[in-house]
């Protein structure tokens, strides 16, 4: 994993990197806007901790600046100022968290792995919910660690039910998404209606949990507990 550090106070930046890369983390520290914002925009990160009080461009500045840019590696924001205002300036500018100091050490990390679980989450390798986990790298579905094998479609279904996992997904999206077929007819309906129990079938048989539920006349939903 890899951190960019923005902080210009030394003895800040220092502490951040020492107890990092004790955690090990891959440390890069820069200590100006200007500094962060041409390391932002040529080299990968897993993940930013940007102060907003710098010399120079300050953090919202670059923070904006390499949001327009497209660049998405999730950021936590550390600063001094505690105040409402800047927070939603923050969140609006395109931070992921925001953190106040001083802050206890441990709630730094705490925020940063969930930081990096999301900004991971958009180019996934894993998916999970509940004790059911799909590799995608691996092609590997597993339910309370049970190897579940699936035919590719049953595989791409569940894929998608899992990425939108909470939300109710409609026959007319799945035909859209995952059979790519832009126009919903009756026997497609048909076809989804039997993978979709094909796939309840091999994930949810025997299971006390139910994961995929069927929300009569809208479609479904992977979900742990009741639709
Ligand atoms: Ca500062």
């Amino acid at each position: 994993m890899r951190i960019l550090v923005v902080e210009d106070e030394r003895k800040v930046a220092n502490a951040l990197r020492e107890g990092l890369e004790g955690e090990r983390y891959d440390v890069l520290v820069e200590r100006t806007g200007e500094g962060a914002f041409f390391r932002i925009t040529t080299e990968p990160f897993d993940a930013m901790l940007l102060d907003l009080t710098l010399p120079g461009r300050d953090g919202l500045e670059i923070l904006k600046a390499m949001r327009a840019r497209g660049i998405t590696t999730p950021v936590l924001v550390l600063t001094a100022r505690d105040t409402l205002q800047d927070r939603v300036i923050g969140l609006d500018a395109g931070a992921d968290d925001y953190l106040v100091k001083p802050f206890a050490f441990t709630e730094l990390l705490a925020r940063l792995r969930a930081l990096v679980r999301r900004g991971q989450s958009g180019q996934a390798t894993q998916l999970a919910i509940g004790d059911l986990e799909m590799h995608l790298i691996t092609r590997e579905v597993t339910r309370g660690g049970q190897r579940v094998d699936l035919t590719v479609r049953e595989f791409e279904l569940l894929e998608y039910l899992l990425s939108h996992q909470g939300q109710v997904v409609s026959r007319e999206t799945l035909a859209r998404d995952v059979w790519k077929e832009t126009a919903r007819t009756a026997p497609l309906d048909n076809v989804i209606d039997v993978h979709i129990a094909r796939l309840r079938r091999k994930v949810d048989t025997d299971q006390a949990a139910k994961l995929i539920h069927t929300v009569r006349g809208v479609g479904f939903v992977l979900r742990e507990g009741e639709p």
